[in-house]
């Protein structure tokens, strides 16, 4: 293997993600894997809109949405064993009309996304070197040296400029640099079963929030079978020995199902954690290594995923001299803050409804369901639900990379998709670099800026839909290469678009850069 610059410990959809969005930018990285092979268990379901705003800018979101299943309706159900009712019927389609070209939640399973990012990243010619495990690694002002072994039991000592742990839950990256992972587990048993059903495959997705069982089903679309996510009821939790048999006249009412076949069923306890740093020094956390939740938002995976994209091409940039190496210093003020409202929303929300008691089952059997009642009756409502649930409403407010406001648009904000009636504002994005946005008439001092700075310019037709977005006619924003905005401003914008390149010592395109 030869030296690359990037060494990913990691080759779960973090580690994957980093890769690609180095490798897109033509920098090397090695990836290497202590397990044998691609991962077999189908862990996460839900890929979230945000995400696949990411895979269309590498131009592959339609074929993950292809492979997954589209679900456009989630189905809220109350009840026990003896018997459920649904309460709610949730349009995700109308939830996110207009907000995201991908409106809806796509159950695509973790083991056929990691598949299919591997063939991705074999396509730009890195492959993962699988049965290599990170021992121990330490780093001078230059560099950064780590010690493999090999499932050969060879030993390999590897240098790089940067180390990257998306080495999951129990990083050797996160305990080497002997940083705290506070929160706590979960006292809940959780079970996890792939079935069929009687009445055939269901793209839906249907929740149960009976009495003390918190039920959640996914279709998968390769093997046709339907994923049971749900508590162990807390009689059976400390028997050693589960099967689905165990708990099938508890499960089967609750989803009003019949269970034909069981393929997988497994137990595992579930934990919220967030690391006290996510750099130190020349190492990084991406992913569950830094941060982990509860299953039952859908969150988790695709927080990883969004860390990958963020540090991806801030390392890309800094290795390719693009700008100042105190871009990196942005990676865990931007992620870490995330990681922890996590916590302090999702994980607190679940918390709410696995709980026991009174509590918990007024949360379950009141508060939830009036709440999502209540709440979609209404266009804001449902629009912010989605926001929240498919990432899009992540934002980087208190950034140093973050600058102006324009309309309804700050510095930090995700560039609002305005496609509905007009030029795809997206479409640039796959470029992957940074550029200028101007929706309505372009100011001719600020064509010429962008010319000099190399930095692309695009124009957009003020329509309708652009309004909505919150985009403020004729105003500046200029775009990051993961599609946030870093600046926005209405006024005297060639001079904020020459200082902001100046602070960074920023080079916008890779052909500016003089050899
Ligand atoms: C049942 C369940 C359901 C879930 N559902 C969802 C969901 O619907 N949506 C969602 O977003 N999230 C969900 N999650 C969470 C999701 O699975 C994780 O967040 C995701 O796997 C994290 O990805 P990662 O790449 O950061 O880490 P991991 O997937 O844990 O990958 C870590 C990688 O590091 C490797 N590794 C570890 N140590 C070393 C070492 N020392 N040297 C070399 N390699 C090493 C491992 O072999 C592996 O390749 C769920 C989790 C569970 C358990």
């Amino acid at each position: 293997m030869s030296p690359a610059p990037v060494l990913i410990v990691g080759a779960g959809p973090s580690g994957l993600n980093l890769a690609l969005a180095l490798t897109r930018r033509k920098v090397q990285c090695r990836l290497i894997s202590e397990a044998e092979g691609p991962g077999e268990e189908s862990r996460a379901m839900v890929v979230q809109a945000r995400t696949l705003e990411f895979y269309g800018q590498y131009g592959f979101a339609r074929e993950v949405v292809e492979q997954g299943v589209v679900s456009e309706t989630a189905h809220v159900r109350e009840g026990g064993s003896s018997g459920s009712r649904e309460v709610l019927s949730i349009s995700f389609k109308e939830m996110g009309a207009g907000l995201s070209p991908y409106p809806f939640a796509l159950a695509y399973p973790q083991d056929d996304h990691e598949r299919f990012l591997i063939k991705k990243l074999r396509d730009e010619g890195c492959e993962v070197n699988w049965g290599a495990k990170l021992t121990a690694f330490a780093e001078d002002e230059t560099s950064v040296r780590a010690t493999i072994e090999h499932n050969t039991g060879q030993i390999e000592q590897v240098e790089s400029a940067y180390i990257c742990g998306c080495d999951g839950a129990r990083s050797c990256v996160r305990e080497s640099l002997h940083l705290g992972f506070p929160g706590g587990t979960y006292e809940q048993l959780f079970y996890v079963a792939d079935v069929k059903i009687a009445r055939g495959f269901s793209r839906d997705l249907y929740i149960n929030l009976g009495k003390r069982i918190l039920t959640l089903m996914f279709p998968v679309r390769s093997s046709g079978m339907q994923r049971l996510i749900g508590l162990v009821p807390s009689e059976l939790s400390h028997r050693d020995k589960l099967g689905f048999e165990d708990i099938r006249a508890q499960v089967e009412p609750l989803l009003d199902i019949k269970v034909t076949e069981v393929n997988w069923f497994a137990t595992y306890r579930v934990h919220h954690r967030v690391a006290d740093k996510f750099r130190v020094g020349r190492a990084f956390l991406v992913g569950d290594a830094g941060h982990i939740h509860s299953p039952a938002g859908g969150q988790g995976m695709n927080t990883g995923i969004g860390d990958a994209v963020n540090l991806g091409w801030k390392m890309a940039h800094v290795l390719q001299n693009r700008a100042d190496t105190s871009l990196l210093d942005t990676y865990e003020p931007e992620r870490i803050g995330f990681a922890r409202s996590l916590v302090a929303t999702t994980d607190r929300a679940f918390t709410g409804l696995v709980g026991e008691g009174v509590a918990g089952e007024f949360t379950r059997k009141i508060v939830a369901p009036l709440l999502f009642s209540v709440v979609t009756r209404f266009s804001l409502g449902r629009h912010a639900i989605f926001r929240t649930i498919s990432q899009m409403r992540i934002h980087y407010p208190d950034s140093p990379l973050s600058q102006g406001v324009a309309g309804e648009v700050h510095g930090g904000d995700r560039l609002p998709w305005a496609g509905v009636d007009a030029k795809d504002n997206f479409e640039p994005l796959r470029s992957l670099d940074w550029q200028a946005h101007v929706y309505g008439e372009v100011d001719k001092d600020l064509e010429v800026a962008c010319g000099e700075l190399h930095l692309p310019l695009h124009t957009f037709p003020f329509t309708d839909s652009t309004k909505e977005a919150g985009l403020k006619r004729g105003a500046l924003y200029l775009v990051r290469p993961d599609g946030y905005i870093a600046l926005a401003s209405f006024e005297r914008s060639t001079n904020k678009l020459r200082t902001f390149a100046e602070q960074f010592h920023l080079r916008f395109q890779v052909s500016s850069i003089s050899a």
